[in-house]
């Protein structure tokens, strides 16, 4: 049995059926899930949601602390932030990337190392 898509050899019983055709199990989950990358509006809404982030002034409780640390810290990494506000790092790296999205904060490399300050 072959792939009608990537002409693939496929194994006995691993064969889909997709709208009349014959496609492997690969092709198959493509079919049934088109690349998101691909979708304009999928680019459209995350650009226009950053553009309206970017003018909205309101902070979470959470990303006034981290500015308030880094204004009275100069800058600081993010193991430091994230230790003196009292949340995870993944958390801070979302809060650090929304807050750099509003322009708010910005990274630099300073002796090697990353360190958060304000914009
Ligand atoms: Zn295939």
């Amino acid at each position: 049995m072959q792939c009608d898509r990537c002409q693939e050899n496929i194994k006995n019983n691993e064969e889909r059926d997709f709208h009349g055709q014959t496609l492997c199990e690969d092709c198959y989950m493509v079919a049934l899930s088109p690349a998101k990358a691909c979708d304009p509006w999928a680019v459209h809404s995350a650009k226009s949601f950053s553009e309206k982030s970017k003018r909205k002034i309101d902070l979470t409780q959470t990303q006034a602390k981290i500015l308030k640390f880094l204004k009275e810290s100069k800058g600081a990494e993010p193991e430091v932030i994230s230790d003196r506000i009292q949340i995870s790092l993944p958390d801070l790296e979302r809060e650090i990337a929304t807050l750099r999205h509003m322009e708010k904060v910005r990274a630099k490399l300073q002796e090697g190392k990353k360190i958060i300050c304000l914009w």
